[in-house]
């Protein structure tokens, strides 16, 4: 069977202070993430779609938040080193369609330079980034800003060789 389905999911913690690092881009903001890395929320669901597609394991196994190296890391990095274990395992991405809950900032103006941001990260066509933005509704941890929840879907197709 040449086509492969992952999923990733996370969550990271807010806390005062900016900026927002989200999809790889820094976006202005009062609040950032709050993690052993750099904390990218977007990123580390990506991450974990695509190795979960091609059953590589996830983003704990392969970059532990037990290792100094890790500290602070740029998840940028972590989903390149794991999409080049996808490939070598024989498959290329078809696409993939992400969603970010936050409540604050707004996503819409960024949605574009995220998406052209992880298109070059995995040296795909922007086309093949989806990505949407939603809210709390102000109830729960995202509603409070207590966190922020990213959700993505990969697909991965077997390379020609
Ligand atoms: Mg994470």
């Amino acid at each position: 069977m040449g086509i492969r389905i992952g999923i990733g999911e996370d969550t990271h913690r807010t806390e005062l202070g900016g900026p927002l690092r989200l999809g790889g881009v820094d976006i202005p903001h009062d609040r950032r993430l709050v993690g052993h890395s750099d904390s990218d929320v977007l990123l580390h669901a990506l991450t974990d779609a695509v190795l979960g597609a091609a059953a590589l394991g996830d983003i704990g196994a392969m970059f532990p938040n037990t290792s100094e190296e890790n500290r602070g890391r740029d998840s940028a990095e972590m989903l390149a080193l794991a999409y080049r274990e996808v490939v070598a395992a024989g498959y290329c991405l078809a696409n993939l369609d992400c969603v970010v809950s936050a409540e604050r900032p707004k996503l819409l103006p960024h949605a574009e330079t995220i998406r052209q941001r992880v298109a070059t990260i995995l040296d795909v066509e922007v086309e093949q980034i989806g990505l949407k933005a939603k809210t709390g509704e102000g109830v729960g941890p995202v509603g409070r800003e207590e966190v922020i929840d990213a959700r993505c879907v990969g697909l991965l197709v077997k390379s020609d060789g």
